[in-house]
């Protein structure tokens, strides 16, 4: 009987200090997430704000402007505007990370390249498959490894026309609710 009691104490125990690992995991990350950006076709969320990179700016920017979001912290976001070779012209905004659909075998453009010593390909979003801007990778890893999605030392160019950000999506279903009542 004791050798039950034993065994029934261990197992609590060993509960109790999964419960209080877990806790301390969850309390390390107090990061508060500034923004998300969401895509305007779908809705599916894109990319964080905390994530948004500011000074990667392309040698072929024909306009640099910023903007900001947010109610109480404001984020400072730098868009630059490109021109591909068709003569279309882009506001980007450049992240870290942002999510796009996983295609394996999409293939990286090294030629063209808004910026040096980046190959590139199109990002698309996940859900619905509209076009959301490029992913770029350093081209000798693209050489060495071929990612499916940029290594750490790439990143992503996302068209700010294709997202909104989700304070704007909520002032615009606030719009809706209003507006139909
Ligand atoms: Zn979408």
């Amino acid at each position: 009987m004791k050798c039950l009691q034993l065994i029934l104490f261990g197992i609590l125990l060993s509960v109790k200090l999964t419960k209080l690992e877990l806790r301390s995991e969850e309390n390390t990350d107090t990061t508060p997430i500034e923004g998300y950006f969401l895509c305007k076709s779908c809705g599916t969320d894109t990319l964080i704000a905390n994530l948004i990179i500011n000074d990667r700016i392309s040698e072929q920017a024909i306009s640099i402007s910023n903007f900001t979001i947010g109610e109480e912290k404001k984020k400072f976001i730098v868009v630059q505007e490109l021109v591909n070779p068709l003569g279309l012209k882009f506001k980007l905004i450049t992240t870290k990370k942002a999510h796009c659909a996983k295609n394996p075998n999409s293939i990286w453009y090294p030629g063209g390249s808004w910026f040096e010593g980046f190959s590139w390909k199109v990002c698309q979003c996940p859900s619905c498959k509209a076009h959301l801007g490029w992913m770029f990778e350093r081209s000798e890893i693209v050489a060495r490894s071929n990612p499916v999605l940029p290594s750490d030392k790439g990143f992503y160019g996302i068209i700010l026309d294709s997202v909104i950000s989700e304070s704007y999506a909520d002032s615009l279903l606030m719009l809706d609710r209003v507006l139909r009542h």
